[in-house]
């Protein structure tokens, strides 16, 4: 045995593994005593020790293993239990990386390794690491390979730090490449196309950008000006902004421009001594939102004109009708001026009712408000309702009208009002826009589809407003329109109720002066829905049975209008114009029918009707209520009250007496 204290070799060396070399009991050990070790070995190990890099030699055939300070913290947790022992036995969770080396410098070969992965368990836990190596036999003083010797490095922070650095750069990558605007970095004064995003691409087409001049890449925009920006933002160095400016591309070879809109900056980069590198284009393709801007504008302007228009068309039937009034009021007014007088009123009010009611209705379609009331229908009973509804404007005309049909009936499944409104605009704006003694062909055919239509040899429409003429006040010529007495809702009208019945309406025509042709197409209805109860068509008014009839509004005009008319038809009416007056004369005039405004101030319509029901003697009595309110809601509400009918303002005398009637 050899005394530790009587051992010369690595006397001197200050390293706490090089003392546990000296005092280690080598005995019982294959590698035996230092003292009697190769000079080489002696060597290696001194060196081995001497050094602050860490390093370890395995000697033997079993690899019996030696290392230094150095490679203690590598050991981790093996340290120092693994000292002394068997290499591939202290690292035996990855005998199978190490062995093929091991075998490898056993057989004479010196080599080196890079950043080796290696799965390490030396804190009890597995642990990704990576490893630099040399690795280099260790030859006995005759030459021959007994060990190994191999210095280490452990690289798992380099190797990961790369790898987030890395990660982090194809992150930045893919934000430039993904960022929602378009982004090109160009560079010297030249613009060279350093980098660009999808965006870019995109927005100037797929064509070769990277390593050309901007000039070179995209040669149709040096004439819009944007290479003397560059160029001005490249010397001065001050970022220049755009703001939805025209840009006009030629994305595809061959294929015709296109115009965008972009907002963007040139914005100069600097290097650290703060000279101009390059400039870097940042922006938006705001191309939609430009002409979604430009739209509402030019919306906005429409409905400007339309308001003027408007005013101007509500005030023209007005003065007529105040000059009938003065007429009306004079001593020396006679039969026949009376009559012609009452005649204009009549036209007058119908013309701006029909205003009134086609605006309401557009405003009622527009946000969604209609309600169709749809049942079996004969679409040739509804065309000639049209045409005999338009009969005078056509003998005014002297146009020739003809109605082709089949013989058999044309079911629609549609809202008959709805419908007639439909055809009655198409058949008047074929007798408005067709000069005098003009032909108007009204067809209807069932094929797949029931098709309506309107052919005339009138004014015609330019091929570039055919799909225009449906838009909301939409006029091929205002003067013209406007003369005639339009607006411009008809069609927006017609198409919108046409196609809340699931069908189409389309315009064709040969130009101005070569006739149009309107057509409707409609799906076909179920053939055995029951038939409407009433015949379509205008209904005459009726000689009425008298009846006992109260009316309360606080409209007054409203009230005693309608008074006097339902008086010159026969009836005995009295007029309330509050709700609580109306129940007090309810009782003493006991009458069969009250028609009773809902909108009242003190005692509101519901409140009237609920209190007459309570009442015996009106147990019976019909209320109708009469209002301006005709939702489905409306008339739920008026229904709960106790009221009988419910009627739209204005309305129509016929429809009242077809009520009285029936009280
Ligand atoms: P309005 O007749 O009140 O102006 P419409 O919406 O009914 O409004 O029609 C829109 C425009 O379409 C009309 O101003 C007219 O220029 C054109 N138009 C409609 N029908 C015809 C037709 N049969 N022939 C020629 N132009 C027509």
């Amino acid at each position: 045995m050899t005394e530790p204290d009587k051992l010369k070799f690595l006397e001197g060396l200050r390293s706490p593994l090089a003392e546990r070399v000296r005092r280690h009991d080598w005995s019982g050990t294959s590698m035996g005593s230092p003292e009697q070790w190769p000079q080489s070995l002696r060597s290696v190990v001194s060196l081995m020790l001497g050094s602050g890099f860490p390093m370890f030699v395995a000697w033997g055939p079993q690899l019996h293993t030696i290392y230094n300070d150095g490679y203690v913290e590598i050991m981790g947790a093996k340290h120092p239990g693994g000292w002394g022992m068997p290499f591939l036995e202290i690292w035996h969770e990855i005998r199978d990386d190490l062995q093929p080396f091991v075998e490898k410098v056993s057989a004479g070969e010196t080599f080196f390794i890079e950043n080796l992965p290696l799965t390490l368990r030396r804190h009890g836990y597995d642990e990704e690491t990576w490893f630099t190596f040399s690795w280099s036999p260790v030859l006995d003083d005759r030459g021959a390979k007994v060990g190994i010797y191999c210095a280490c490095t452990e690289t798992t922070r380099a190797v990961l730090a790369e790898r987030h650095v890395r990660l982090e750069h194809e992150r930045l990558a893919a934000l430039f490449q993904q960022a929602p605007g378009f982004l090109a970095v160009l560079r010297g004064p030249e613009h060279i196309f350093e980098n660009f995003n999808d965006a870019y691409q995109q927005l100037v087409g797929f064509r070769t950008l990277r390593g050309l001049s901007l000039a070179a890449a995209l040669p149709e925009v040096v004439e819009q000006g944007f290479i003397d920006l560059l160029d001005q933002a490249y010397l001065s160095g001050q970022p220049f902004q755009g703001r939805s400016m025209q840009v006009v591309l030629n994305r595809t070879p061959g294929s015709p421009p296109v115009q965008a809109y972009v907002d963007f900056v040139f914005q100069p980069t600097l290097d650290a001594a703060g000279t101009v590198q390059g400039i870097i284009v940042q922006g938006h393709d705001v191309t939609e939102q430009y002409r979604s801007q430009l739209e509402l504008r030019r919306a906005d302007q429409r409905k400007d004109e339309f308001l003027a228009t408007l005013a101007h068309e509500l005030r023209n039937p007005l003065a007529p009708v105040s000059n009938a009034i003065a007429i009306l009021r004079s001593p020396q007014v006679d039969d026949g001026m009376r009559t012609r007088m009452l005649d204009l009123m009549e036209r007058q009010t119908r013309h701006l009712v029909r205003l009134v009611d086609d605006l309401l209705e557009v405003s009622r379609i527009t946000s969604g408000k209609i309600e169709l009331r749809r049942e079996r229908l004969d679409l040739r009973a509804v065309a000639q309702a049209s045409v005999d509804s338009a009969h005078s404007a056509i003998q005014e005309a002297r146009h020739q009208v003809t109605l082709s049909m089949p013989p058999h009936p044309v079911w629609v499944h549609a809202d008959p009002a709805r419908m007639k409104q439909v055809m009655d605009n198409m058949l008047n704006n074929a007798v408005k826009y067709t000069a005098p003694e003009g032909r108007i062909e009204v067809t209807i055919r069932a094929d797949d589809r029931a098709c309506v239509s309107f052919r005339d040899n009138g004014a015609g429409i330019p091929s570039d407003m055919l799909g225009s003429v449906f838009e909301l006040f939409a006029q091929v010529d205002q003067t013209i329109g406007r003369a005639k007495g339009g607006l411009g809702i008809g069609l927006a009208l017609v198409r919108q109720l046409v196609s809340l019945h699931g069908g189409e309406v389309h315009a064709a025509s040969d130009g101005l002066g070569s006739g149009s042709t309107f057509t409707v197409l409609l799906p076909l209805g179920p053939i055995q829905l029951p038939s409407p109860a009433e015949p379509i068509g205008s209904q005459l008014l009726q000689a009425a049975t008298p009846k006992r009839v109260l009316i309360i509004d606080d409209n007054r005009d409203a009230a005693d209008s309608m008074a006097d008319v339902l008086r010159i038809c026969g009836h005995t009416v009295e007029a309330a114009y509050e709700g609580e007056g109306g129940l007090a004369l309810a009782d003493s005039f006991l009458p069969d029918c009250i028609l009773l405004d809902i909108g009242m101030p003190g005692m509101d319509g519901h409140e009237v009707a609920r209190a007459l029901r309570a009442k015996a003697p009106h147990s019976r009595c019909m209320i109708v209520a009469i209002t301006g309110w005709g939702q489905s809601m409306d008339r739920e509400r008026t229904r709960q009250s106790g009221f009988d009918s419910h009627l739209v303002k204005p309305a129509a005398i016929d429809d009242v007496m077809a009520l009285l009637d029936r009280a």
